[in-house]
């Protein structure tokens, strides 16, 4: 039997070894789901929001554990951890509050001899296939609306996060969603491609560019839902009104927070020339009083990358930097110590020739350009195929607002950077993705429409 090996990312040490699945084992999984789904779409939404309540109710009493594997298994802090728990029940509570609302049927006409009503259906069984970096958030932002609305789940957790997922897995049969409802398969890349050969009638995505236009090929002709969720180069412009320290601070947490390994990540910066040497120096005393080490121990902020070879990627970028004319103003290489470590990196004097302004870095490193105003800022913002999320830090609003309305992504920001909010829709333009989670859309995504056409005899 093949298995799956998890190996701690902070000292290479073994975690566990885990059966994993093979195209058999998902065939038959999928089957499982297939006849379980409509006894769970049957149940009323009161019964699956109160599964769902249970299972809330078993990760708020399971914080300190949960945050403990995922800190050893992704090389998250454990502060970090902490957080993204706490935020995946914020998002748990706002999808509990409003599905009933945003999925209640509709009269839309009703003249006496014609009715016409909206109602919203489950899409059936729906395959979950997550990334690592937010295991709860990307995979808790399609579980949780996909089971409340009455879809079966086959969730393939990131190798990287699966205990995690296996976590996931024991609480939410725990607290009443049924064996068949909700499966987890484990494994890496070809499990998944093995999962997308099943009848499923919904693919959710969370991942990289590659690996989504690979999805997106194998999806090709079949009819089935595909939300793809992936990854950005996301810029944020700093203008000359804004106060550097604030301004630096606020960024240099957006870029390395979760060790620069998050979607939204700040992975480029324009400075207005006026206060650029400023905003640089502010920024870089930032970073270098980041804490860097031991992710379980109290006070670090840095920790980690969760995979080896990315180490390749962000050293090809700052040689890449170098040697085009950047200027390195701290860090720049591996840590020598077992594990995965790469030192904060900031670069200025960088354009859009070099691969760190161009590439997602997911990791630790970020570029600043100095820029001469804020139509060159728009222009270098909108240099890229991705476009997930874009900032702006001045004190105008209205100015905020022309700049941020011209910007090619999803999600744009004033004063703020790297957040995301249960209550708002999280797309992608571009390369960045397909599809809507969070929000009322990342309910009804679940969903398909019946219209009924009702004349009375
Ligand atoms: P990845 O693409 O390597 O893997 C994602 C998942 O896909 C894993 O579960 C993996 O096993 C599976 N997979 C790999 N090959 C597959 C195949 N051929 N068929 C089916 N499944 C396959 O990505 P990752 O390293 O886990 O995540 C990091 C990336 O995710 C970054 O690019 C990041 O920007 C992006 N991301 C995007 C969002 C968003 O909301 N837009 C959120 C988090 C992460």
């Amino acid at each position: 039997m093949k298995t799956l090996k998890i190996v701690n990312p902070a000292d290479g040490s073994p975690l566990a070894e885990l059966p994993a699945d093979d195209a058999a084992s998902v065939a038959a999984k999928a089957a499982r789901a297939r006849v379980a789904q409509p006894g769970w779409q049957a149940r009323p939404l009161a019964d699956r929001s109160a599964v769902m309540g249970r299972f809330r109710a078993a990760v708020a009493a399971e914080i300190e554990t949960l945050a403990k594997t995922l800190t050893q298994e992704v090389g998250k802090p454990l502060a970090q951890s902490r957080n993204e728990l706490n935020g995946f029940l914020g998002r748990i509570d706002f999808f509990l509050a409003e599905v009933a609302a945003a999925t209640a049927a509709e009269t839309v006409l009703a003249d006496g001899a014609m009715t016409e009503r909206i109602e919203h259906e489950p899409l059936g069984v729906v395959a979950n296939i997550s990334a690592w970096n937010y295991p709860y958030f990307v995979g808790g932002n399609v579980f949780v609306p996909a089971l409340l609305t009455g879809n079966a789940v086959l969730y393939k957790p990131s190798e990287f996060a699966t205990l995690t997922g296996l976590h996931i897995d024991r609480m939410l049969h725990a607290a009443g969603v049924p064996a068949d409802v909700f499966i987890t398969v484990v494994g890496a890349g070809a499990v998944g491609a093995a999962l997308l050969e099943q009848r499923v009638d919904g693919v959710f995505f969370t991942g990289s560019v590659a690996t989504g236009a690979k999805i997106a090929a194998q999806m090709g002709a079949r009819m089935v839902r595909l939300q793809l969720e992936l990854g950005g180069k996301d810029p944020s412009y700093v203008a000359d009104d804004a106060d550097p320290k604030a301004a630096a601070e606020s960024l240099a947490d957006g870029a390395m927070y979760n060790t620069g390994q998050s979607c939204c990540s700040v992975e480029r910066i324009y400075v207005h020339e006026r206060i650029h040497d400023a905003f640089v120096e502010h920024f870089v005393q930032t970073v270098q009083g980041f804490k860097a080490g031991d992710p379980l121990a109290d006070g670090t902020y840095i920790g980690p990358l969760t995979r080896g070879p990315q180490l390749e990627v962000l050293e090809a970028q700052v040689a890449d930097a170098l040697a085009k004319g950047a200027r390195l103003m701290t860090g720049g290489k591996r840590v020598a110590r077992a594990g995965h470590w790469f030192e904060p990196t900031v670069l200025t004097g960088v354009d859009h020739t070099m691969a760190v302004m161009r590439d997602e870095s997911f990791g630790p490193i970020i570029g600043i350009q100095k820029v001469k105003g804020d139509d060159e800022a728009l222009a270098l913002m909108n240099d890229t195929r991705y476009g997930l999320t874009a900032g702006m830090y001045t004190r105008d609003e209205q100015r905020a607002a022309r700049l941020l309305r011209k910007v090619h992504a999803g999600s744009v920001y004033w004063n703020c950077c790297d957040r995301v909010s249960p209550r708002l829709p999280w797309s992608g333009h571009g390369d960045s993705g397909v599809g809507v989670t969070l929000s009322t859309y990342g309910i009804q995504a679940f969903t398909r429409p019946r219209a009924w056409h009702l004349r009375a005899p």
